[in-house]
């Protein structure tokens, strides 16, 4: 079933058809950007073509409809998540979602001496913002480390919780690990404690979705196109709470009702966030990707997702001298996103091997230094190719076929290693 399904899906993405990329390329790096569908192109085209005009603007019919369209396209993202009208606010990417966070909320709520917490696995885009933060009023990240098989190790998130944070910040889910924290439980232990928490959905919102009226968070930020949308666009959905303790870091034109000479009124919505012309045809593709997305069915997105994850883990597993990183034997862990090692060869390696027969997947830190200077995987936490992991990461129209090429590959690679390992050519390791 699930290679059927994924083999039909595939019809709907141009890339993946074109004749450069359809017997030739594996792509395995979803998790980095997805692939986007013929309709969220169509839906970008036309609105370039047909209705391109500035937003809020106008009183003429070109604008008014660029306005409307525009409006959907929000109103399409809140239905999405559960939102209510007007608590989302279109910024480029999950980075500037959590940056716009840690300026306009934290540079008035976070103080000297305060703790704010974030795990061992964030990605640097939900650590760094804090960091820079803590750093600029003298406060204090606590990271919380994460258990032997990946997941956060909840005694330790206990300890940090005990140090009363003002914030803390978590992702739905590791873009390393590819394990879905259970968010439920950790956002209600920590608003118990009475932080504001901040949820980083770029890798689980396109995998698990995300009710935000089913959750007591109060940001949730992701991007366009790990969802099949555009790149340029993102979103931070604001809890009408955490709306009352911000304040824009950024203003002009679009983010106020009136301005006179030395005085201003904001926009009374979180659209006073979006000061300047916003990326309205990237926002109407992004609002065509959800819509593609529910088309598609959420059920059937974890059922592909399950089935393909399994079947690559057991492929992983059985070839000697990998190692998989993270445990997937729960459900919660199946969702498209794996990294492994290969022992005695860099990432970088068999990341360019793999490229050499066709089959794209990631090597290196993935933007999670920390977590990997964890797993003893980076002594020295720089940013390089060599060190880290490897990474496979699956969208909705990932094949076995394309399973298969990659496995063929790794199977290929550690024979050839053992073979010049067996002759003691020098090249046989990598150190
Ligand atoms: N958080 C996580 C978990 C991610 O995987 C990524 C992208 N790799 C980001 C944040 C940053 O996303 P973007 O580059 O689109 O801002």
């Amino acid at each position: 079933w699930a290679d059927e399904f994924a083999q039909n899906v595939r019809r709907d993405f141009p890339l993946l058809n074109d004749r450069k990329h359809r017997r030739s390329l594996a792509y395995l790096d979803s998790a980095a950007t997805a692939q986007r569908p013929a309709s969220v192109l169509q839906a970008m085209e036309d609105f370039d073509k047909h209705e391109n005009a500035n937003v809020y603007r106008g009183a003429y019919e070109l604008s008014m409809q660029a306005t409307a369209s525009f409006n959907d396209a929000r109103q399409a993202v809140e239905e999405y998540l559960g939102a209510s009208r007007r608590e989302v606010v279109f910024t480029r990417n999950t980075t500037e979602s959590i940056n716009l966070v840690a300026l306009s909320w934290g540079s008035h709520n976070i103080e000297r001496g305060d703790v704010i917490v974030a795990t061992l696995a964030e990605h640097h885009s939900n650590y760094l913002p804090w960091l820079l933060l803590s750093q600029r009023v003298g406060a204090h990240v606590e990271l919380v480390r994460l258990s032997s098989d990946g997941s956060i190790d909840e005694a330790d998130y206990e300890r940090a919780l005990a140090l009363k944070p003002k914030l803390v910040a978590l992702s739905q889910m590791s873009n390393v690990i590819g394990v879905e924290n259970p968010l439920d439980r950790l956002v209600k232990r920590a608003k118990s404690v009475g932080a504001r928490v901040l949820i980083d959905a770029a890798q689980g919102l396109p995998h698990c979705g995300m009710r935000v009226d089913e959750l007591d968070a109060d940001w949730v930020a992701f991007s366009g196109h790990k969802i099949y949308g555009p790149m340029g666009i993102g979103c931070l959905w604001i809890s009408a709470d955490a709306f009352n303790e911000m304040d824009p870091v950024m203003s002009g034109g679009g983010s106020i009702s009136h301005v006179g000479e030395g005085s201003y009124y904001l926009r009374p919505l979180a659209i006073q966030y979006e000061a300047g012309t916003p990326a309205i045809s990237q926002a109407i593709g992004l609002a065509e990707a959800i819509r593609y997305v529910k088309g598609l069915g959420p059920n059937n997105i974890c059922r592909h997702e399950r089935v393909m994850t399994r079947y690559l883990m057991d492929g992983l597993r059985s070839i000697e001298g990998v190692t998989v990183w993270g445990d997937h034997t729960a459900q919660e862990g199946l969702h498209g996103l794996v990294s492994f090692t290969v022992e005695g060869v860099k990432p970088i390696t068999v990341s360019k091997f793999l490229a050499s027969l066709g089959v794209a997947i990631r090597a290196g830190g993935h933007c999670a230094l920390p977590l990997h200077a964890s797993m003893g995987l980076t002594g020295t936490c720089r940013i390089s190719m060599a060190t880290g992991t490897c990474r496979i990461s699956m969208a909705t129209y990932t094949t076995k076929e394309e399973l298969d090429a990659a496995l063929l590959a790794l199977r290929l690679l550690v024979r050839l290693l053992s073979r010049s390992r067996a002759l003691k050519e020098p090249f046989a390791r990598e150190d």
